[in-house]
C-alpha cells in the first residue's frame, strides 16, 4: 500500500469514527474513498441529531416588494436615492397644487423632486419609486417615510375615489411595510403623517392644508375597515 493510498484510507475511517457528525464533508470524504471502506451505511447509520446543512437557514428572508400591486407603476429614472430608506415610519400626505400625472415632472432631472405614489382625483394610483428607495419630496423625512402626492388644490378636500385610493395605498403598507394603523402629527411619530407636520426640515410647507390633513381619520376608518381591525 503507498502513502499516497492510505492517506485517503485514513480519512474515510476518521469520517466513519465520527460518526456523521460533519455530515456534508464526511458524506463527500466517503464518497471519495468509498472504494477503499467497507460499507459506511452500514456501520455508521445516519443520525437523527447530525446538523442539517446551514445553506438552508442561513439564506435571508425574502424582501417584502417595494412596487404595489394594483397600483400603475411607472418608475421615474432619476431624482430619488436608490436604497435610501433607514425606516418604516408610514406615509405623508401630499396637495399637488396642481393636476395630471406627475411621472413627466418627476423624470425631469432639474426638478430634483419626486413622490412614491400619486393619486388622481378620480382615485387612480401611480408608484413612481419603490418603496425601498428614497423619494424626494420631504427633505429629512424622506429617508424614513413614504410620500403620496394628491392631485388637486389645497383648498379643495379631497375626492371621495381619492380617500379610498389612499386607503388602499395604506393598508398595503400596513400589509406588507408594518405600517401602524393610525394618523400622526409627529416626525418622530409613525402612521399617517403630513408634509406640514415636519416643519422647516421637511421644507417648511403648509402641505397638504387643513381640509386634506382632516381627511386622515376618513382614510384610517377605511384602513381598519379593510384590515378588519
Ligand atoms: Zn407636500
Amino acid at each position: 500500500m503507498s502513502p499516497a493510498h492510505r492517506r485517503p484510507t485514513r480519512r474515510g475511517l476518521l469520517a466513519l469514527g465520527g460518526g456523521l457528525v460533519l455530515a456534508p464533508v464526511s458524506a463527500a470524504v466517503l464518497l471519495t474513498t468509498g472504494r477503499t471502506t467497507p460499507r459506511p451505511s452500514a456501520e455508521s447509520p445516519p443520525s437523527r441529531d447530525a446538523p442539517r446543512p446551514l445553506l438552508a437557514s442561513a439564506a435571508p428572508p425574502p424582501r417584502p416588494p417595494g412596487w404595489m400591486d394594483g397600483a400603475a407603476r411607472k418608475p421615474i429614472a432619476g431624482n430619488f436615492t436608490p436604497e435610501g430608506r433607514t425606516a418604516q415610519r408610514g406615509l405623508i400626505l401630499h396637495v399637488q397644487e396642481g393636476e395630471g400625472s406627475l411621472f413627466e415632472r418627476f423624470s425631469t432631472p432639474a426638478y430634483r423632486s419626486s413622490a412614491h405614489f400619486w393619486v388622481s382625483q378620480a382615485g387612480e394610483i401611480e408608484q413612481y419609486v419603490s418603496i425601498h428607495d428614497r423619494a424626494w419630496t420631504q427633505r429629512a423625512g424622506n429617508a424614513a417615510w413614504a410620500s403620496i402626492e394628491t392631485s388637486g388644490f389645497a383648498r379643495n378636500p379631497l375626492t371621495g375615489p381619492q380617500v379610498e385610493a389612499v386607503a388602499r395605498v395604506y393598508t398595503w403598507g400596513v400589509r406588507v411595510h408594518g405600517w401602524p394603523v393610525e394618523v400622526t402629527d409627529s416626525p418622530e411619530g409613525a402612521g399617517l403623517g403630513t408634509h406640514s407636520m415636519g416643519g422647516a426640515a421637511w421644507g417648511g410647507h403648509a402641505c397638504p392644508g387643513t381640509a386634506r390633513s382632516a381627511q386622515r381619520a376618513a382614510v384610517m376608518d377605511r384602513v381598519r375597515r379593510a384590515l378588519r381591525v
